[in-house]
């Protein structure tokens, strides 16, 4: 009892506080009168914990411990909440972590277009307007072979507006043919059949989940059949006694009934990974050339640049898509649209491309480029006092939902300290300024050198060492 009302009257002043070295070098963007509150807050909130017993000794009421939480308190406010972690799981599109990072070339290009004004919608010959869409469905189709282009927000939306073209509005009988080996459900929430739902179109499941034959397609084309789709199983595959129609055989059937083919291909992919030994996804040239009526994908998946979809075909079918009202609900944003461009023109040299588009260049990396990559940095962790790292081959993964079967081989950095567990340890490194995002499995936190950039390695290395040495 006695102890409680000590530590009560141990506890520090808020003008104390406020005069602490780390309050003072707050610097002004911080309001004086939110430093005030913040201080009034934190000593509360130790009064409480004396009152109920959590707090017992003056180590953990010091003025600096105070000041240390004050501080964090009140640059919360001035803080982003969305904002730069270290991806440290090896998972290359992580979809939590914001999916693809975008090559240099494409951030100068949105730097250069965010603070400026530029020609989005105007034509420098005519001194008239232009449209936002024509910066790129050139360099689109010269990239993939197709005749014409549009792009909008994301592959949903995409998807979304291919529907809404092919269905006219007062038609409530129109129909379109889908696999039920391909219902696909993409993560947050992106499902097939409640998209062409949404769309108003009707659809309609053909075959099993596991097997899908051409003859499915054949004898459910009615009337209403306005298109076949097919749908990249871009996250699952289903192994065993299965079978899926390729898209060949699904254009020469359209053909044969005159009725349009779509490809909802998902990630993108325009550079041949296959060719390197890693997956056997096809590319967009690759579904361009088997005559596909109309193609949609991301554009921050495999293809490496901002969030977008990109919708390839036919001219008459993209040509609809431009008058589309929809098309003004989808419209892409033109920081977009700039990392886009500055992206796909890379593509025009694909060995550039494999050094230069970060997605492509992590996959892409060797387990050579990654053992040496590992040795630099366990030789920074070596040094650190109570920490244990030992080396593991393990597992990396494309991520984002693309290429789930693929497994890149990883030289894993395991982490061990007396100290703490694992999980505090992984907490901790969340927490700190710029988080960093380990793997655990089994037990273990790992590091992937596969995600994480080389100029990184010191700045992870004294996180660590503050936490497993203080
Ligand atoms: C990822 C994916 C989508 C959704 O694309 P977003 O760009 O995330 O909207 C749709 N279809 C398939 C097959 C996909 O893989």
């Amino acid at each position: 009892m006695n102890n409680k009302q000590e530590l009560l009257r141990a506890l520090p002043k808020v003008d104390d506080v406020l005069n602490h070295q780390l309050i003072v070098e707050i610097d002004d963007s911080v309001a004086r009168s939110l430093i005030i509150e913040a201080i009034r807050t934190e000593i509360d909130n130790k009064r409480q914990a004396i009152l109920n017993n959590e707090v017992t000794d003056y180590q953990a009421i010091t003025e600096n411990v105070i000041a240390l939480a004050v501080k964090k308190r009140a640059c919360k406010d001035s803080e982003m909440n969305l904002k730069a972690v270290i991806n440290a799981t090896g998972v290359v599109l992580h979809t939590n972590l914001g999916r693809a990072l975008l090559a240099d070339k494409a951030v100068k290009a949105v730097t250069d277009i965010a603070n400026q004004y530029s020609t989005l919608e105007f034509d420098l010959e005519t001194g008239g307007r232009g449209k936002r869409y024509d910066h790129i469905e050139e360099l689109i189709c010269k990239i993939t072979g197709a005749e014409s282009a549009v792009v909008v927000n994301n592959n949903a939306a995409a998807v979304m507006l291919i529907l809404a073209v092919l269905k006219d509005k007062a038609d409530s009988q129109a129909e379109v043919i889908v696999s039920r080996g391909e219902l696909v459900e993409i993560g947050g929430s992106f499902r097939v059949p409640d998209v062409m739902e949404q769309s108003g179109i009707v659809l309609r499941e053909v075959g099993a989940t596991n097997k899908t034959h051409l003859r499915d397609y054949e004898n459910n084309i009615n009337f209403n059949t306005k298109a076949l789709l097919k749908v990249h199983t871009s996250n699952y595959r289903i192994i065993g006694f299965a079978e899926e129609v390729d898209l060949t055989e699904m254009v020469n059937l359209g053909k044969a009934h005159n009725i349009p083919v779509i490809y909802d291909l998902g990630s993108g992919l325009l550079y041949d990974l296959a060719s390197k030994g890693i997956g056997d996804e096809d590319t967009v040239q690759m579904a361009v050339k088997t005559g596909a009526d109309i193609i949609s994908f991301s554009g921050d998946k495999l293809l490496g640049a901002s969030q977008a979809g990109i919708i390839i075909g036919k001219k008459e079918w993209i040509a609809k898509m431009k008058k589309h009202p929809l098309l003004r609900a989808f419209r892409i944003d033109k920081l977009t649209l700039a990392a886009l461009e500055a992206t796909l023109k890379i593509y025009s040299d694909l060995d550039r491309a494999a050094e230069e588009i970060p997605v492509l260049s992590m996959i892409l990396a060797s387990e050579e480029e990654l053992r040496l990559k590992v040795k630099k940095l366990a030789t920074l962790l070596r040094d650190i006092d109570k920490l244990t790292i030992t080396l593991e081959n393990g597992f990396g993964q494309v991520g984002g939902g693309s290429m789930p079967t693929v497994k890149l081989p990883a030289v894993l950095i395991a982490l061990k300290t007396e100290k703490m567990t694992v999980q505090t340890l992984a907490e901790q490194l969340r927490g700190a300024d710029r988080a960093i995002i380990a793997r655990i499995q089994n037990d273990s936190l790992y590091l992937d050198v596969r995600t994480i950039a080389e100029s990184d390695f010191a700045y992870i290395a004294s996180v660590i060492k503050s936490i497993v040495e203080n």
